[in-house]
């Protein structure tokens, strides 16, 4: 049986695919005995055509939810489409002129700087991997190095599932010196028991293991009635004898020293000193003026 504290990539009705508030998925967390969760929308075409700031304020405003909701560490977050073979976000050649009120920013700032501006990390994932076709193998491999080597980026997302062919060893081996993490993804599995996601994943899974590399188990819950449930995927890490201490978010403790570690964000003085259930208000993100 594996210890799993945290649920690091789940999505609420934002997504619009999806079902559930934070508020609900905050409480299934708790339920589920978790001590952390990483709520992380997407970030890309997926949702809206329109690539302008007041689509995506969503993410402006998260500096108001609570860093610690039902006794439960509240990480924010977005999933990120992965979208060249540079490695290169979704919003990172957006220019972002104007504020959500129409306003004229001084600065000139790309929309994924300004969205991704308050969010604790990035899940980078591939979704529609058209843009890769005919790519060689070492230019898929390049992608990922370059989108793990992004500042804001701590997770790649079901690399798996991408329906990208990559040097696995590579990628796993520059995470691992980068302290990113790969992640394992219980909604690959479950949605694909038997196909080409499986194999790939356990490939993964494998070589995490073998070569020392720290993992996120995610359910990339959609609905609340997911999170933190993992039944699929932790049944395939006891098959193949996953070790535990290569889980990330084993505990509160070891995912916020990996994402200090990895210089995304440093969280451990707000999320391990005395917990609080107030409300982070020194980021006053709606009126940025930057
Ligand atoms: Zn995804
Ligand atoms: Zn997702």
């Amino acid at each position: 049986m594996y210890q799993i504290k945290g649920d690091m990539h789940t999505h609420t009705l934002y997504s619009r695919h999806a079902y559930s508030t934070i508020q609900e998925n905050v409480t299934a967390a708790a339920e589920q005995g978790l001590e952390m969760l990483g709520s992380a929308d997407h970030f890309g075409d997926m949702l809206f055509t329109e690539r302008d700031i007041r689509t995506f304020q969503f993410f402006l405003n998260v500096g108001i939810w609570p860093r610690r909701w039902k006794g439960v560490a509240l990480f924010r977050a977005c999933e990120a489409d992965i979208l060249t073979l540079r490695g290169d976000l979704y919003g990172q050649d957006t220019p972002s002129p104007v504020s959500i009120v129409g306003r004229a920013y001084k600065k000139d700032r790309s929309l994924f700087d300004r969205v991704t501006d308050n969010l604790d990390y990035v899940v980078a994932s591939v979704h529609n991997a058209g843009f890769t076709e005919g790519a060689s193998t070492v230019q898929a491999t390049e992608m990922y190095l370059r989108a793990l080597e992004q500042p804001k980026v701590f997770i790649i997302g079901h690399p798996g599932r991408s329906g990208v062919t990559f040097d696995i060893d590579e990628v796993l081996k520059h995470a691992k010196e980068l302290h990113k993490l790969i992640e394992l993804n219980e909604h690959s599995l479950n949605s694909d028991p038997h196909g080409a996601h499986q194999k790939a994943c356990r490939k993964v899974a494998e070589r995490c293991a073998e070569l020392g590399v720290g993992v996120t188990l995610s359910t990339d819950a959609h609905i609340c009635t997911d999170v933190g449930r993992f039944p699929v995927l932790t049944s395939f890490l006891e098959e193949i004898h996953f070790p535990q201490e290569l889980i990330v978010n084993r505990s509160l403790e070891a995912f916020v020293g990996e994402l200090a570690a990895s210089g995304v964000a440093d969280l451990r003085d707000e999320m391990l000193g005395a917990g609080s259930e107030t409300t982070d208000l020194g980021r006053d993100s709606l009126d940025q003026e930057s």
